[in-house]
């Protein structure tokens, strides 16, 4: 027997670890039958990927349905099912039940593959389907991953591991939280299959335990083992943000830059809005324990709100914001609200005044607190933290502001409205696009000056050689010509008179005012002062070219 199991990824860099699961439980079960497997994205093209599918001479289908693929996947089932009426499709996956009765030969599997007994695969075996199985939860479950993946299935993609399935809490907008129960791998499991998946060397795995650290002494030993392996892989965890011990922090702080990544849910910093959506977490541990750890200079940070959830108004919103700005993560996502079938939220949407999009996602379009149009208003905020934030080039402006005591909710809503008459959603998201932006908004503000040359600083941070013409200052040669005047022959871990010219041709220098200076850390004495920007990269999160002031 031949089958094929498909699914859409929504990059080309992901992979698909149900997929790799369904593979091995076919090949125990039904020893002999032969497997293959297209992993393609949803910004494949329709009619193309609808060729490749039809095409493939297996006697069934199999397609993993997610979120983001159930829309493309259910037009592709019912274009099939028209070729080949009688070839049986098998969905999977947490959005597999929503697409229930798609064709006649259409069957979903209700749950994990490795809880469904074995009448399924007599069933298709035997080309006798029932349109639905349910999986018994909690089997165990072991790496699906074969050595020989990696150079082909796997190559080049992000690799999904899990440690643990379920998630110990109960928020009421998340499909974890439907399940009850909470399994974990024998640790020694754990070791023995990440030791196989380095021993291939990966860029990166991405751990999709739903709350890597709710047994902080169990996360605590993984931590311990990946870090103490050889190799260049990246490792990325979603964690709860108030839940590490002393004993995590002090072996945090031995971790290499580059080798962790953290993705954390704050999701909302008001209290009422917590308990409405059944979301437990202490908020001024949270912010303590994400601070430390953003002084670490490590681990990047990714941290993650969400807008339209029941109870929060423009103003929680707003504090919210506030609050997780002033944390200084690296990364600030503001995701709406999706209304997934299932949930205990979306059971509750009507009591909430919720409004939701008819098709997946399912994104909120308003609440009984935030009419659509302020959650449109949000969205364009959020795409704006996007755009601006969730990079390296204005750091020391997002400083300036936090020092200054400037309400960040405030300065986005001021971009927001500079970036809107630029045609900034029209527009690509260019840094010169965005550092033109941010001119325009210094002009009007009393502090002009000082943003710009912020902006210039950070400007050649990044890399660049030379100041763009909006943010142009003393003429590039001028400045060269009086560096090549003041600086010594020879320069201490600089430069020596044999390659001072190519010193002060290759390198960008900038003068800036002795209040930039005080505001950038370079100086506190107040004068006027050159900084000049060096090859070399800064160690921490966010890399930059270093800077000296001469
Ligand atoms: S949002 Fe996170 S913590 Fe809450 S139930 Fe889902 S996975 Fe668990």
């Amino acid at each position: 027997m031949h089958y094929h199991l498909i699914t859409l990824n929504c990059r080309y860099s992901h992979s698909c670890l149900a997929l790799f699961y369904l593979r091995n439980a076919l090949e125990r079960h039904l020893p002999g039958c032969r497997v293959g497997m297209s992993q393609l994205t949803i910004n494949d093209p329709y009619y193309d990927t609808l060729l490749r599918i039809s095409g493939n001479e297996a006697e069934a289908l199999f397609f993993s349905v997610y979120i983001w693929n159930s829309a493309y996947i259910s037009r592709l089932v019912r274009d099939l099912a028209r070729l080949r009426p009688d070839r049986p499709v098998i969905l999977g996956g947490p959005q597999a039940p929503v697409l229930a009765g798609l064709t006649d030969r259409c069957t979903v599997i209700h749950g994990e593959i490795e809880g469904v007994d074995d009448s399924f695969y007599a069933d298709l075996q035997q080309g006798r389907l029932r349109p639905a199985y349910r999986a018994v939860s909690g089997r165990p479950f072991f790496s699906p991953y074969r050595p020989q993946d990696f150079a082909g299935l796997l190559a080049n993609r992000q690799i999904y591991y899990e440690s643990s399935r379920g998630c110990p809490f109960f928020c009421s907008y998340c499909l974890s939280s439907v399940k009850h129960g909470v399994f974990h791998k024998e640790i020694e499991t754990v070791r023995q299959e990440l030791a196989a998946i380095l021993e291939q060397r990966p860029v990166i795995i991405k751990f999709i335990d739903r709350t890597f650290n709710d047994d902080p002494h169990r996360a605590l030993a993984i931590w311990r083992f990946l870090a103490a392996r050889p190799g260049t892989t990246r490792f990325h965890f979603e964690i709860a943000p108030d839940r590490f011990t002393g004993e995590m922090f002090a072996f945090l702080e031995t971790v290499p830059p580059d080798l962790f990544q953290f993705e954390i849910g704050i999701q909302s910093t008001d209290p009422a809005t917590l308990a409405a959506v059944n979301r437990k977490m202490d908020v001024e541990l949270a912010a303590a324990n994400i601070r430390r750890l953003v002084r670490l200079d490590s681990i990047h940070l990714h941290v993650d709100l969400i807008l339209g959830l029941p109870c929060d108004t423009l103003e929680s919103f707003r504090r919210s914001f506030n609050r997780v700005f002033e944390l200084e993560p690296h990364y600030i996502q503001m995701g709406q609200l999706k209304v997934l079938p299932e949930t205990a939220i979306r059971n509750e949407a009507e009591n909430f005044g919720i409004i939701y999009c008819e098709q997946p996602p399912y994104e909120v379009l308003a609440t009984r607190w935030l009419d659509h149009r302020t959650i449109g208003f949000l969205h364009a905020l959020g795409e704006c933290v996007e755009a601006f934030y969730n990079n390296r080039f204005f750091r020391s402006l997002w400083r300036y502001i936090l020092n200054r005591r400037q309400e960040p909710f405030l300065f986005f809503q001021a971009l927001l409205e500079t970036a809107r008459d630029h045609g900034f959603f029209e527009l690509a998201h260019t840094p010169e696009l965005l550092a033109r932006i941010l001119c325009e908004l210094a002009a009007g503000r009393p502090d002009r000056e000082l943003l710009l040359e912020l902006l210039r600083y950070d400007w050649l941070r990044c890399g660049h050689r030379r100041l763009p013409r909006y943010l142009a200052t003393t003429p590039a040669g001028d400045i060269r010509a009086e560096m090549r005047r003041q600086l010594p022959q020879n320069y201490t871990g600089l430069f020596t008179y044999r390659d001072r010219d190519e010193f002060l041709k290759q390198r960008a220098f900038l003068r800036l005012s002795g209040a930039a200076l005080r505001e950038l850390g370079l100086s506190r004495n107040g004068r006027a002062g050159t900084v000049c920007f060096l090859p070399e990269q800064t160690t921490g999160v966010i890399k930059h070219s270093r800077a000296i002031l001469l």
